[in-house]
């Protein structure tokens, strides 16, 4: 079986898949490996379901990285088209969806022990900042960029970067010259005037989720982090008039995705047992209405969703980066991940 994406209309939404390789379990486990791809920076997935190639499924995504793709050309590949993007003015997201322990948190931060240079192990955010203050330096404008960093848990949303943890987030719109924004009433959103500052709330914030799962064992799991930069920049029009437009680029690393299948999408104890995670499924529900161009989008029926609906849709980029084992003993998750992430395109 052939699931092939070409031919389709274009979407602001890429789809790309990295996978890692075997860790010291699944070797020690002899667990097998399943998945193959087309080089390092291919552009399909095989994965072997059986003894015979008759049972082999192909996938065919935007980009698939291999083992052997580093963070330098994960970076290059998937993150620098957006930053572009983000300079332009315009709002864009970049998520990690993956079963837990596949290479979420890798992707999206990675080594964040030194700010300067990067480490080989560096991720997507702190490189993000690198890019960015890189680049306003070159142009000389007068521009100023705030940084902000959330977690969401049990559809609650908890401010990273706020010493006070009794400080209740609340989202709402607000529609400024026909342009509707998402604001978080409460949040921390700290001017940073380095890559080594942002990095550095990145770190401080990072360690305060960690200090909160050892107390609560599936928090790290189940729980979403957003980290937001937003850049606002000076121009001047061709009359001379001074204006500033403003980019965002949010940086999202999610709940491990088999919340939602061990749940089972629709089972009504588990959504009684709060098992479900509703930001999980109603993202996948607000990208495919997306995808399909549906005329109602439901950003509204999750806390993830409404926080991005400003980021997702219309004229904005969207990048999910599907993560996944190559081991047998994976497989089941596996699939679905690629399930998800094909349902994406
Ligand atoms: P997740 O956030 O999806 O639960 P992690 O990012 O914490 O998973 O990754 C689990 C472990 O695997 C970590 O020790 C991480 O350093 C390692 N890892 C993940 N992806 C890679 C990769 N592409 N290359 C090297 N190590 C990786
Ligand atoms: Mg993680």
């Amino acid at each position: 079986r052939d699931f092939d994406s070409e031919g389709g209309e274009e979407t602001n939404i890429n789809v790309v898949v990295r996978c890692r390789g075997r860790n010291d379990r699944e070797i020690r486990e002899n667990s097998g490996v399943v998945v193959s791809t087309d080089g390092f920076r291919g552009k399909s997935v095989d994965l072997s379901m059986g003894p015979s190639a008759l049972s082999n499924k192909t996938y065919h995504f935007d980009k698939v990285f291999s083992p052997a793709a580093d963070q330098v050309m994960v970076f290059d590949e998937v993150v620098t088209p957006i930053m572009d993007e983000v300079l332009a003015g315009f709002n864009c997201t970049i998520f990690a969806y993956g079963q837990t322990g596949t290479g979420k948190t890798y992707t999206m931060s990675g080594d964040i022990s030194q700010t300067i240079p990067c480490p080989d192990g560096a991720g997507i955010i702190p490189r993000a900042l690198h890019a960015l203050f890189g680049r306003l330096d070159g142009e000389k404008a007068e521009n100023s960029v705030k940084c902000s960093f959330i977690e969401l848990y049990n559809e609650e949303l908890r401010d990273l970067l706020s010493p006070d943890d009794k400080v209740k987030l609340k989202i709402y719109e607000e529609t400024k010259k026909n342009h509707p924004t998402t604001l978080v009433q409460g949040m921390e959103e700290s001017h940073i005037t380095s890559a080594a500052k942002g990095i550095q709330l990145l770190r401080q914030g990072s360690h305060k989720r960690q200090v909160a799962a050892t107390k609560c064992n599936d928090l790290s799991s189940r729980s979403h982090t957003v980290f937001t930069v937003t850049v606002y920049m000076k121009g001047t029009t061709d009359t001379g008039e001074d204006y500033v437009h403003t980019g965002k680029l949010n940086l999202v690393d999610l709940a491990g995705s088999e919340n939602i299948q061990r749940s089972g999408a629709e089972n009504k104890r588990a959504t009684e047992a709060g098992l479900i995670n509703k930001s999980l499924l109603t993202l996948g529900r607000v990208i495919n209405a997306l995808v399909d161009k549906a005329l109602h989008i439901p950003y509204r029926e999750s806390k993830l969703t409404r926080l991005l609906q400003d980021s997702l849709g219309g004229r904005t980029k969207t990048c999910i980066i599907a993560t996944l084992s190559p081991a047998k003993s994976n497989l089941e998750e596996t699939i679905s991940t690629l399930d998800y992430a094909f349902r994406a395109k």
